[in-house]
């Protein structure tokens, strides 16, 4: 590994985020508030880094030795000529796997193209399996277009993960559902701790629930036992629940607030404005875009790079003192 990509806590840093838009078809109330002050800003077309800059960045990063990228948003899939850029990326010599965090929208309609493209691995955001609830938190009634989604990945064969964010009073009836789910099917389902992330922030202590309490919650339906080694599921604390009646499922939990994990986070983040960032609950961000905007060669993008790296924060502090973190969730990809 380049040591290009080791910070001042000695993390290496292989892996980088792509938030590709900050727009999105749906309106999750914790992610995109319609009723937010002044209302929903959203960046003008030419504020987004076209994908010739991204490809540009992109091909800089895995000189740099990063092997991994993940497509983000708003919703990337909404994104005009998502489908080519991501084709363009799969070309790229070096980087070894794209992934991709969607809402899971306009998946049926392009699962086979992200297959195509040597896509293999899919999180989907899905915060109830109640059409009625799921209009409630995303402000759009599309449960069963996602559910659609979900059942064409799987049957085409994608690593398919769900990603709930749990909130006490929303949703935390259906936890065991979820949990079921991952019993049933062979989806493996994260639950994630509400963060307060944005000015507008929904976020509240009465909605929060840790992830001690739904490893309580999760662990009544069955045995859960830790599963080893998994480093490359990221942040998650990733179990196997197995069921009184045998069945087993890959439940995870994922803890920002409670057990944070920065000693071993590894990623970086391009928003959706070109700005990078070092770590999603840090407000600190460098501006790469003008950079790249000003005619600066690639040595001095990686320059910026590596001084982003350097510049990571050892860790967040949330939990402390429960301060908001000013970035739209929806601009710095999640
Ligand atoms: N639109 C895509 C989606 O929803 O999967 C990708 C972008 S979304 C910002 C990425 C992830 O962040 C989603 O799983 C979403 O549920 C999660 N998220 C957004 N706001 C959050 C918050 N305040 N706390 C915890 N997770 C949040
Ligand atoms: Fe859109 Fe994802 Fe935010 Fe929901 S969480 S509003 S789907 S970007």
């Amino acid at each position: 590994m380049n040591s290009d990509l080791v910070d001042n806590f000695s993390r290496t840093i292989s892996y980088l985020r792509l938030s590709l838009t900050d727009r999105c078809n749906l309106r999750c109330r914790y992610c995109m508030p319609e009723d937010i002050k002044g209302g929903l800003q959203v960046l003008r077309h030419e504020d987004l880094l076209r994908y010739e800059e991204l490809l540009r960045i992109v091909n800089i990063v895995v000189k740099m030795g990063m092997n991994k990228i993940r497509l983000t948003g708003g919703e990337p899939l909404v994104r005009k000529g998502v489908m080519d850029f991501i084709d363009a990326l799969s070309h790229i010599d070096g980087l070894e796997e794209i992934r991709l965090t969607t809402n899971g929208v306009l998946l049926h309609e392009k699962a086979k193209g992200l297959y195509n493209a040597g896509i293999r691995k899919l999180n989907i955001s899905l915060d109830s399996m109640r059409p009625d609830r799921f209009k409630a938190i995303a402000g759009v009634d599309l449960f069963h277009k996602v559910w659609q989604g979900i059942e064409t990945a799987e049957k085409i064969g994608f690593d398919v993960k769900i990603n709930v964010v749990a909130m006490k009073g929303v949703n935390d009836d259906e936890f065991v559902d979820f949990a079921r789910l991952a019993v049933e099917r062979p989806f493996q389902v994260r639950f994630i701790e509400f963060m307060p992330v944005g000015n507008d922030s929904t976020w509240d202590k009465a909605t929060y629930i840790s992830s001690s309490d739904l490893e309580d919650i999760v662990g009544e339906m069955g045995e859960l036992e830790p599963l080893a080694g998994r480093r490359m599921d990221g942040p998650a604390r990733v179990y196997s629940l197995q069921m009184k009646n045998g069945q087993t499922g890959e439940v995870g939990f994922i803890s920002p607030i409670s057990h944070h994990f920065c000693d071993t986070c590894n990623r970086l983040r391009l928003t959706s404005a070109g700005r990078l960032r070092a770590c999603l609950l840090h407000d600190r961000e460098a501006d790469l875009k003008s950079l790249l905007r000003n005619g600066a060669s690639d040595k001095e993008l990686q320059e910026l790079i590596r001084q982003t790296i350097l510049d990571k924060p050892k860790g967040h502090t949330l939990a402390d003192d429960q301060a908001n973190c000013s970035g739209q969730m929806s601009r710095i990809g999640g």
